[in-house]
């Protein structure tokens, strides 16, 4: 296929085939379709793993990841590319209809419980799936693209705008040149590396998320609804969980602890005996019985796979005007999954992306700083949120929980008196991710937890690392401190006479 004149074209690379990546892709497809759009995009897409757009539905049930929480932000992203929802993704998830949250097998909520906003339930490899047939159908006789999976960005050469990848399958090694670099490569993102090296004002950090979670997928018990979603706080001891509709009639559940509870977790769920597991859940998950079947498959899944930890990532800006980059989704602000915004953050960033591109008529040096301007609030405001709206100390974080549930019934009742909480709030997109920050650190959830968990995650540092040990109380060392201090103030009292 030959190539469009350079002179009419910005040649971009899109390093990462995750929702975020391929969104933009197809965005910046539909400008290059339009009649009137004086800029070709020349999109080179570069992916480590498989193309899971080539699979067939059953292929891809073997594929299955975490399942995702796509809110109105994600959806209206989505939704930005005509047709792409509608014909590529409503029937890969569920739409939730209902909303719940279990305190024991006390339920509460109800249908229609999301605020009038859509919730869609989707695993994450089914929409990358999803998105990349999209591309097949509708980018794959266009000049302007091409994609190289199974290849990996081994390096950024910044200065000469260009990249080094190798091909899993040949090993053959290749330098491509680009006018735009796109970091979509995910929380250990290799594009944002030659920031690190080019910038020295350029602030990152990359941390875990404090949390072990395990996810299952099992066959839906009778008493949870299809198309439910389910919080379920403190539903074993020292755990939170959640419950998500699939396709197929299953369930997806997850729990998770927060580290500094690593010692007070239950031995019989750190067992690798399924029977021992299966026996914990029977008697201690309360919220809704599964059947015998449903807690065996629960325990085979739980005991085949490791503790799962991921990644959080904060940067005080999301370009570089020096290396033409831009970073955008996890590469920018990888987070915890508890308040379930990632990717509809991902998508958002490469939505807003697309429209500064119409702002500016395509001009790169206008569109690059305003980027950053428009993402860093809400990309820090993502992982600030999901960190802090929960509390690692159990008791302080249930307590939070139930003044939430309060709040917002009153809010409900006397909207004009009382102010709906940031959880309130979250999933209503005329609201940014920076308003719910403001809101939690207005109302003193974010501020109170911020101060524990820092002080928590410190603590535990100290201990992991053996900066501090803990201290033998034999009274010996009682004893010497007492005596060394008569020995100070004797040699005090001599000094002075
Ligand atoms: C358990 C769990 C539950 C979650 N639940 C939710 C939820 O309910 N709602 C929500 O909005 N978000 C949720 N998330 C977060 C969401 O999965 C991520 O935010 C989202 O996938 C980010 O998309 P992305 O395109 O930025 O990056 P990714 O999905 O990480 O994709 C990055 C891509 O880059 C590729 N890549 C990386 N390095 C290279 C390289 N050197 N060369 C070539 N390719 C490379 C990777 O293979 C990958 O395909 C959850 C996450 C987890 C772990």
């Amino acid at each position: 296929m030959c190539r469009p004149p350079a002179a009419s074209t910005t040649r971009v690379i899109i390093a990462g085939a995750g929702p975020g990546g391929l969104l933009l892709q197809a965005l910046l497809h539909a400008r290059n379709a339009s009649p009137d759009s004086a800029t070709k995009y020349d999109i080179t897409l570069i992916e480590s793993r498989s193309d899971l757009g080539k699979l067939r539905e059953e292929e891809l049930q073997a594929h299955r990841s975490w399942m995702i929480g796509l809110s109105s932000h994600g959806l209206e992203a989505v939704r930005s590319v005509p047709g792409l929802f509608e014909k590529y993704l409503s029937d890969v998830g569920i739409l939730l209809t209902e909303a719940y949250i279990y305190l024991g097998s006390k339920k509460i909520g109800g249908g229609s419980t999301t605020n009038g906003q859509e919730g869609f339930i989707v695993d994450r490899n089914f929409i990358v799936a999803a998105l990349s047939r999209y591309a097949y159908e509708n980018m794959s006789d266009s000049p302007y693209y091409r994609s190289k999976y199974d290849t990996e960005l081994l390096y950024v050469d910044h200065q000469n705008h260009r990249i080094l990848t190798r091909s899993k399958g040949t090993n053959e090694e290749e330098y491509l040149s680009y006018d735009l670099l796109v970091g979509a490569d995910g929380v250990r993102s290799t594009v944002r590396e030659a920031m690190v090296k080019r910038h020295f004002d350029f602030e990152l950090k990359v941390c875990d998320i404090f949390q072990n979670f395990k996810a299952v997928h099992i066959k839906r018990p009778e008493s949870v609804s299809p198309s439910s979603i389910s919080i379920l706080p403190a539903s074993l001891p020292h755990f939170n969980g959640i419950c998500l509709p699939e396709t197929g009639d299953l369930i997806n559940l997850s729990f998770g602890f927060s580290r500094n509870n690593i010692d007070k977790v239950a031995d019989e769920i750190k067992s690798d005996d399924p029977k021992v597991v299966a026996k914990y859940f029977k008697e201690n998950f309360k919220a809704f019985p599964l059947t015998e079947e449903g807690y065996a498959d629960l325990a085979d899944q739980w005991v085949k796979q490791r503790w799962n930890r991921t990644g959080m990532v904060h940067c005080n800006k999301y370009h570089s005007s020096e290396c033409r980059i831009i970073l955008l989704g996890d590469a920018a602000h990888a987070t915890s999954p508890s308040i379930g915004m990632g990717m509809n953050t991902a998508l958002r960033d490469a939505q807003k992306f697309n429209e500064l591109l119409d702002r500016f008529n395509d001009d790169l040096e206008k569109v690059l700083p305003q980027y950053s301007i428009d993402r860093v609030p809400e990309g820090n405001a993502l992982t600030d949120v999901a960190l802090n709206l929960y509390c690692f100390d159990t008791g302080v974080g249930m307590r939070t929980m139930l003044r939430g549930l309060i709040q917002s019934g009153l809010h409900y009742l006397f909207p004009s008196l009382v102010d709906d909480g940031p959880n309130g709030i979250l999933a209503r997109s005329k609201f940014t991710l920076a308003e719910v920050y403001q809101a939690g650190n207005e109302q003193g959830i974010l501020t109170k937890h911020r101060e524990v968990n820092d002080r928590i995650r410190r603590q535990v540092f100290e201990r992991e690392t053996a900066m501090i040990v803990p201290k033998p109380r034999t009274g010996y060392s009682s004893l010497s401190v007492v005596a060394g201090m008569v020995a100070c103030g004797m040699a005090g009292a001599f000094m002075f006479q």
